[in-house]
């Protein structure tokens, strides 16, 4: 008999306010001009996986997909499958109930992008594409 889970809605609540928050560094950024640079880039002066997502974000929401693709070419292509992940993992912290056979994929699927950004952060300061 499977058991019955209670929707934590406090931790419901993380989702929407971590893209509350990452909508108001946008306006804020769009307004000031001041944006938060990668650590890794600014202390290394290599690329990290994640380098450019946020310009990408921007050239996202101009409809730039040729822009877009130039600032981070892999969370581009991964970007509905990444988002995928995050939703089913915040259902999950939540206390919603995610079939078992689901949560084992998914765990595999990210536990693949994972290897998958790895190397390309490495391919990415190697290679120029
Ligand atoms: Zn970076």
């Amino acid at each position: 008999m499977p058991e019955s889970k209670t929707i934590n809605f406090r931790r419901l609540l993380l989702l929407p306010a971590v893209i509350a928050g990452g909508l108001l560094y946008y306006v804020f950024m769009s307004v000031t001009h001041i944006k938060i640079p990668c650590v890794f880039h600014e202390i290394t002066g290599l690329y990290c996986p994640g380098c450019g997502a946020t310009r990408m974000v921007d050239s996202l929401a101009h409809m730039d997909l040729h822009g877009a693709f130039g600032y981070n070419q892999l969370l581009l292509l991964t970007l509905p499958l990444v988002m995928y992940l995050v939703l089913c993992a915040w259902l999950q912290y939540a206390g919603l109930h995610v079939n078992s056979s689901v949560k084992k994929t998914n765990e595999y699927m990210a536990w693949g992008l994972v290897a998958v950004f790895v190397a390309f952060g490495i391919l990415r300061n190697i290679i120029q594409f």
